[in-house]
């Protein structure tokens, strides 16, 4: 049996555990990150949208930037259009990923791609290699940032509860935008549609909850976004690189036990009303990862409750409020005209109160 040594096992190596790994790994912890996929980051499921003020704080390298984001436009189901100041960055997710990675192994952390975490065997956590070899790995602390889906969360019986499903094409841009563009409807259910402009093209999606999905199927959903916007002369054909994924809309209840931590969307931490969760993935894997190295560092495990503490600070109230306007929403969704300037950020009620 091959058994591992590490300080620190990051399962999942997306911004979350690259971040956690890289943040480990530059306080001198011997950290190894696996992935299941052969490349992190590949294939994009991802809107690509940063707001600006969160694109400050995790620093996005230039090459990963796409374009400029200066306003965002709702259009209610009713037709009300409301445009705000809303500035951010469109990003080449793929670079970004492949950025925070990179950084991740200059500081020595140890990557195994196309590797999987399998199962948690006391204080061994065994992969599976593609070939289908088994391996162990021990270490001190082990940060779930393996994805809406956590393994490590089930591991610890903390699991996001609540999700959006979301699908999106690549398409081409009739004309420059610099704004963002989101569409409710009463048949996205939960959710919206989308269209974010990158240079010439745009990623057009639509999220909706899964109650919805029998009666009114994602892709079904998607079409009739991308037809209507193409009616309207704003997209145009061919569209391509489909791609989809769950969106966390609720936080776990714990996001540390023992020696275990979750980061990222294995948290829930994406907003929960939209969805937004690379700077979250971001900022939740880097503090996990310091405080994990404390933890290792005094030998104590209690430390790695300070990441709880620190990471509420952060973004606690954020996620609460977010989180409470989704509920009213979801409960009033057939008055989506009159409540959604409470419940959705692209209107000055929502920043009100
Ligand atoms: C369609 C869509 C559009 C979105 N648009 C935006 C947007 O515009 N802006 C924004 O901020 N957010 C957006 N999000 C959310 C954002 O993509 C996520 O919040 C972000 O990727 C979370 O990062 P993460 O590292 O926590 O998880 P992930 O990026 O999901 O990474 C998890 C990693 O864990 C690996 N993994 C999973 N299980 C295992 C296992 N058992 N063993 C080994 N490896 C494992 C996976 O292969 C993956 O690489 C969108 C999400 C979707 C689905």
């Amino acid at each position: 049996m091959v058994i591992h040594r590490y300080d620190i096992l990051v399962v999942g190596g997306g911004p979350a555990g690259a971040s956690a790994a890289s943040a480990a790994a530059s306080r001198g912890m011997r950290v190894l990150v696996v992935d299941k996929r052969t490349v992190p980051g590949r294939p994009v499921q991802c809107a690509e949208y940063i707001p600006a003020q969160l694109a400050r704080d995790i620093a996005i390298p230039k090459e990963a930037i796409s374009q400029v984001i200066r306003f965002m436009k709702t259009t209610l189901p009713d037709g009300t259009i409301s445009k705000i100041r809303a500035p951010g960055l469109m990003i080449h997710r793929e670079r970004f990923d492949t950025f925070l990675m990179d950084e991740a192994v200059n500081k020595g952390a140890h990557l195994l791609t196309g590797v999987r975490a399998e199962s948690l065997h006391s204080n061994l956590v065994r992969l599976r290699t593609r070939e289908g070899r088994e391996e162990y790995v021990h270490a001190e602390v082990v940060i779930g940032a393996d994805g809406p889906r956590s393994l490590v969360g089930q591991w610890i019986d903390e699991t996001v509860s609540d999700f959006v499903y979301a699908m999106q094409v690549r398409v081409r841009l009739a004309r420059p935008m610099d704004a963002t563009e989101v569409y409710f409807d009463r048949k996205f259910y939960g959710g919206y549609g989308w269209l974010f402009p990158k240079n010439g093209e745009g990623n057009v999606g639509v999220g909706i909850k899964p109650h919805d999905l029998s009666g009114w199927p994602l892709s079904k959903a998607l079409e009739s976004l991308v037809n209507d916007l193409e009616s309207k002369g704003k997209i145009m054909r061919p569209y391509h690189a489909l791609a989809g994924g769950l969106i966390p809309v609720k936080p776990v209840g714990q996001i540390v036990k023992g020696r275990f931590a979750l980061v990222g969307d294995a948290a829930g931490l994406a907003h929960p009303i939209t969805g937004a969760g690379i700077a979250a993935a971001v900022i939740s894997g880097r503090m996990a990862g310091s405080w994990a190295s404390e933890t290792v560092r005094n030998d104590d495990l209690s430390i790695l409750n300070q990441y709880t503490k620190e990471l509420a600070g952060y973004l606690g109230r954020a996620l609460g409020h977010g989180r409470k306007r989704r509920c009213f929403m979801e409960d009033k969704w057939m008055e989506l005209d009159t409540i959604a300037r409470f419940c959705w950020p692209g209107f000055k009620e929502y920043h009100a109160n």
